[in-house]
């Protein structure tokens, strides 16, 4: 069983919590950097990354996630937790935490149409997966060791960069967890890596 811990400052926390527990896993609220303590995997719901960001700062989270990040520790940004984690954000001069190699543009399908529901095919993770797009950023840009999984309309929307996942749109608003599973898997290897 895994421990993964959801950044619980604001946005979809409890979706992310309650798939956790579905898959038989620990889930822990972090809401503190001493939250951080003893999880092997963290993930970054979407909601509003400029206020994420904002609380990250005024709780002294940032440097505590990076050092857990240099560790090794995996970590998954959904949407908004996409934006956080990206080393550079298209048009704002600094990053939150600036640690997945990859340039997001944020709000990126058009102002007219807020949210919509696509299904996608992800070769490594299965078909006819439902992602649901909110005000959802994408990846404009990768380094070179980034694994593009998914594309929608030509734009990158799931990446791989190591130890991190970013995801445009919210997989824990379904009920399908393949994408859960997925970075579970990448949290299983790191818990066999002896530390
Ligand atoms: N538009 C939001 C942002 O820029 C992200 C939206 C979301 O997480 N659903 O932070």
């Amino acid at each position: 069983m895994a421990k993964i811990g959801v950044l619980a400052l604001q946005g979809a926390i409890k979706e992310h919590i309650q798939q956790i527990e579905l898959l038989g896993h620990e889930a822990v609220t972090v809401k503190t950097s001493d939250n951080l303590c003893g999880i092997d995997g963290l993930i970054l719901p979407g909601g509003e990354s400029t206020t994420i960001g904002k609380m990250l700062e005024r709780n002294d989270m940032v440097e505590p996630i990076k050092a857990m990040a240099q560790q090794g520790t995996p970590m998954f940004g959904t949407c908004a937790g996409l934006i956080l984690l990206a080393k550079k954000i298209k048009d704002f001069k600094t990053p939150h935490l600036g640690l997945m190699d990859v340039e997001v543009e944020r709000n990126s399908f058009g102002r007219q149409v807020d949210s919509f529901e696509v299904p996608l095919s992800i070769p490594s993770i299965g078909d006819e997966l439902t992602a649901v797009f909110i005000r959802a950023p994408h990846i404009v840009s990768i380094g070179e060791h980034v694994e593009i999984l998914a594309t929608y309309e030509e734009r990158i929307v799931l990446a791989r960069d190591g130890q991190f996942l970013g995801c445009s749109f919210h997989p824990e608003l379904t009920d399908d967890v393949r994408i859960l599973e997925f970075f579970i898997g990448m949290v299983n290897e790191f818990i066999k890596v002896p530390r």
